[in-house]
Parts: structure tokens; sequence; C-alpha cells
């Protein structure tokens, strides 16, 4: 059995006072066994995030990491650092990542590559824009996608999000089955590349999931947890996420 994942990505958003907020609610909430949930804030805050979700069982993660390992990189944090302040987990490839800032899919296999070597696992975010699904080629998009991002990598220290980009921020959710159909080809896809691996790693829907829908998706059989942004920054909606799973 697959543990369900959940990750919060607040994207540029939240402070201080909503990581103590959120630190201090689950605090007091257990969280089921069968679920890991993982908070990435933006990098400013993960060293405070650090200490105020110690007691919680909560993991961080970072949005983003360099595709560098150091050296002249002004503005760039890099995935020893992040492992280094407490970071478990990174987000890789976000479609705002390639889209606003230019992230191509062979610059999204450096970062897989360091985020790797530097002990955090990385999450790979995949996914079709809507005129890509209208013209039928999710499957080749998202083929491509993984093909040049995960050359060389490490099945076993990876976990890949499906977030179809119509689908992020717009309220508009995948269906579960549109949702299960490509989680399904994504596992197919790693048992040609990792056999050993396919039925191990863990593979996440993200697009608009709330309290209402996520119970639904996560019992698909290939979705094993969510990638949540907008929803991730009311605690009482992330936490009803967290329980649904
Ligand atoms: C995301 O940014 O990864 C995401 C899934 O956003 P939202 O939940 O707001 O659609």
């Amino acid at each position: 059995m697959r543990q369900t994942l959940v990750i919060a990505n607040w994207k540029l958003n939240g402070n201080t006072a909503l990581l103590k907020t959120m630190a201090e609610h689950f605090h007091h909430v257990d969280i089921q066994e069968q679920v890991d949930v993982v908070i990435c804030p933006p990098a400013v805050y993960l060293k405070t995030a650090a200490v105020l979700f110690e007691p919680t069982g909560i993991k961080l993660g970072g949005q983003n990491c360099s595709e560098h390992g150091s050296g002249a990189f002004t503005g760039e944090i890099s995935a020893e650092m992040l492992s280094d302040i407490g970071c478990s987990y990174v987000i890789i490839g976000h479609s705002e990542r390639r889209a606003i800032f230019a992230e191509s899919n062979e610059m999204i296999a450096g970062k897989i590559k360091q985020a790797q070597k530097g002990k955090l696992c990385p999450v790979l975010c995949v996914g079709e824009t809507l005129a890509e699904r209208e013209a039928n080629d999710v499957e080749s998009v998202i083929r491509e996608q993984l093909e040049t991002a995960l050359v060389d990598a490490d099945f076993d220290n990876l976990v890949i999000a499906y977030e179809p980009v119509w689908a992020i921020g717009t309220g508009k959710t995948a269906t579960p089955e549109q949702a299960q159909e490509v989680h399904k080809m994504i596992r197919d896809w790693v048992a040609k590349k990792a056999p050993e691996s396919a039925q191990k790693i863990q593979i996440l829907y993200g697009g608009s999931v709330k309290a209402d829908n996520a119970s639904t998706l996560f019992h698909q059989a290939d979705i094993d947890g969510g990638l949540i942004g907008g929803a991730s920054l009311d605690t009482e909606q992330f936490d009803a996420i967290c329980k649904a799973a």
C-alpha cells in the first residue's frame, strides 16, 4: 500500500502569522498515520517553519531549487541549502515556473539531479494545457516532460505530480476519471523505466483540489494524494483535505 501524501504549495503567499496559525492547529490535530503532510512556504519562511512545525510531524519542502550546485548565480537557492535548513522535498517544474520563468524540460532535468544529489525528494510537476488536451496531445506532452526531466533519475526518491495546467487556480478540476487515466499512464511509463519502482512511486494530483473533491480524487487507484495550491492557505480547508486522504 502506498502512503498518501498531501503537499501544500503556498506559492508567493503567506507570512509568519499564517505559519504560526497552521503550526498551532496541527500541533493539536492528529494527522492520521497513513498520511504524510508537507508544507512548501516561500523560501524565506522555511527556517522559521522548521522550528514551528517540528512538533507536528509535518515535513517541509522548497518550491524550487537551482539546477546549479553553487557558484555565481545571484538570487538562486540550491537543493543542498534547502536540505541543510530542514527540507525533505522540493517542487520542480511547476507549470508557473515553466510558463512564467521559462523553465525548459532540460533545466528541470538539472534541478531533479541537484535535488536528488542534495538528498531531497523532488516532486516533478507535469501536465498539459487546455489546448493540448483539446488537441488530444495529453499523453505525448506528458511523456515528453517525463522523458526529458527524468533522464538518469532515481525513481526510488521521486514523487510525480500530475497538474493539468487548465485546472491550476481556475476552480476547474479534472474529473476523477480524467485524472486516474493520466495517473495510470504515468505509472505504466514508470514501470517501463524502473519496474521495481512503479508500484511504490507516489503520483499526486494537483489542480483546484478542495475539501469537497479531495476524497473522490484521492481514492482513485493510481492517485496517491495531492499537491494543493489555493486551498492550502486556509487552515480549516487544508486540514479537511488532509483528513480526506
Ligand atoms: C498548484 O499550484 O500546484 C495548484 C494545484 O494550485 P491550486 O490548488 O490553487 O489549483
